[in-house]
């Protein structure tokens, strides 16, 4: 099914389209192409350990892991965003 989402950059509606950019050092910066201005719209960027822990969350939702996740996921973003 088609998802469409409002593109926080032009304030578009636009088609949800994810893709994911390899970025350094096993770094991956999963966002969402705006069809309307071609920008990227970021849900997260993600390494390793966060692959890692994304997938025990995934397997194993009891876990209850996903703050955790969310604060690598934010540190991860503040060390990306200084480069
Ligand atoms: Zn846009």
């Amino acid at each position: 099914m088609e998802q469409l989402f409002s593109c926080s950059l032009c304030g578009g509606l636009t088609l949800l389209i994810r893709k994911t950019d390899k970025l350094d050092k096993g770094v991956w910066h999963e966002y969402a192409e705006c069809q309307l201005c071609k920008g990227k719209v970021t849900f997260f960027y993600s390494d390793r350990e966060i692959r890692r822990l994304l997938k025990l969350q995934e397997s194993n939702p009891s876990l209850h892991r996903a703050k955790e996740i969310q604060q690598k996921m934010e540190v991860l973003k503040i060390n990306i965003a200084k480069h």
